[in-house]
């Protein structure tokens, strides 16, 4: 079976506010001369240009989807909310929350991206793909049910996974976090809950600082389902790939899911402006190759990567392209052109330890 990549083009005309980086415009803070917030259009469009120009495109299953129905939307976010943004949305666009702006028809393209995850959660789900990408934008995993925020306007994880447990599908899933921000609105909406467990690999201190902690478990009978692994600023292959494999996928294995969804942002490549990690494209191929093989052993490979953040216009192709590589098993490949400079970056042994014996002893408060 094949392996889905769920995109639109329309994805890539959502558009921001008078921001530059993550500053409003105004005071002492001059416009930029080309681009505003760092979550811009670019990062996911030369992804898939690098795709077509290399030929991997050609071994997957391009697809689109519809927008995510109301329904759909309504399961995870309050009407009121969903009132007020797509009101807002047709009458030019604004901001409702924390740095999340949208312009005119921003409803309408944030229902796109959700509805790309929706498609992709069911293919794989009722069996039409082995797994599945989507190129999702605006991303999901910092929305809350009623407040936007860190560049998110809907849930996007959230909605494809109800949409499918609406169906009767995905009783038992698992949703791993690797963007290097915490999976704060994820978090927020399964906290309760032991059907859906959400682990968050994130860089200590980042965005949300006010989340993330790891004696945040879960509440009720979502106690223990929760698990947050705050790394150390400069995190590199060797720390990403122990946490992956001394944690997170035992964590996954003992859970037994039936389906696996990777909240999937390249903002821990090395060269991304809003982290400070260490990881390189060969981390996220390697990421991949895990949780494949994880999703392969226990739930016959349903496994659903959403794309999420990652600024380095240039860098988070590469990174894409090799997780896509891993994802699909195709032979194409685009050799990452840093590889080499960032290999001599990487903490090192010394370092290394020291980042390990921080994820050990993480490991031992949950
Ligand atoms: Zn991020």
């Amino acid at each position: 079976m094949a392996t889905g990549f769920f995109w639109d083009e329309k994805c890539f005309w959502h558009a921001g506010g008078n921001y530059a980086f993550t500053l409003p415009i105004g005071g002492h803070v001059q416009p930029l001369a080309a681009g505003g917030l760092p979550e811009n259009p670019e990062t996911k469009r030369r992804l898939k240009n690098l795709m077509d120009v290399t030929g991997l495109s050609e071994d997957l299953d391009l697809r689109t989807a519809p927008q995510a129905s109301t329904e759909d939307l309504l399961r995870v976010h309050p009407e009121s909310y969903l009132t007020e943004f797509k009101t807002l949305s047709d009458s030019g666009g604004g901001e409702l929350g924390r740095r999340t702006p949208f312009a005119a028809g921003g409803y309408e393209i944030a229902a796109l991206s959700a509805g790309l995850a929706v498609a992709a959660v069911d293919a794989v789900m009722t069996g039409d793909l082995q797994n599945a990408y989507a190129l999702s934008r605006p991303p999901g995993h910092h929305c809350l049910p009623d407040f936007p925020n860190g560049f998110c306007l809907l849930a996007n994880i959230a909605i494809a996974i109800e949409a499918a447990r609406a169906k009767g599908m995905a009783k038992r899933v698992v949703v791993l976090d690797w963007d290097v921000h915490h999976g704060n609105g994820t978090e927020a909406i399964y906290y309760d809950r032991d059907d859906v467990l959400t682990l968050s690999l994130h860089q200590e201190g980042n965005y949300p600082l006010d989340t993330g902690a790891v004696a945040d478990r879960g509440r009720g009978p979502g106690l223990g389902y929760n698990v947050n692994l705050p790394l150390p600023a400069g995190t590199g292959h060797t720390g990403y790939l122990h946490a992956m494999d001394t944690v997170v996928l035992p964590q996954i294995a003992t859970f037994e899911p039936d389906l696996i969804v990777v909240a999937c942002g390249f903002d821990a490549g090395a060269t991304d402006p809003l982290a400070r990690m260490l990881a390189t494209a060969e981390t996220f191929r390697q990421m991949t190759l895990r949780i494949r093989a994880a999703a392969e052993d226990l739930c016959d490979g349903r496994l659903v990567l959403v794309h999420e953040g990652g600024y380095s216009e240039v860098y988070v192709p590469f990174c894409g392209h090799a997780t896509l590589e891993a994802l699909s098993g195709s032979d194409i490949s685009a050799p990452d052109p840093l590889a080499e400079a960032l290999t001599i970056r990487q903490p090192g042994p010394r370092f290394d330890a020291f980042i390990k014996a921080e994820i050990d002893h993480l490991a031992r408060q949950l």
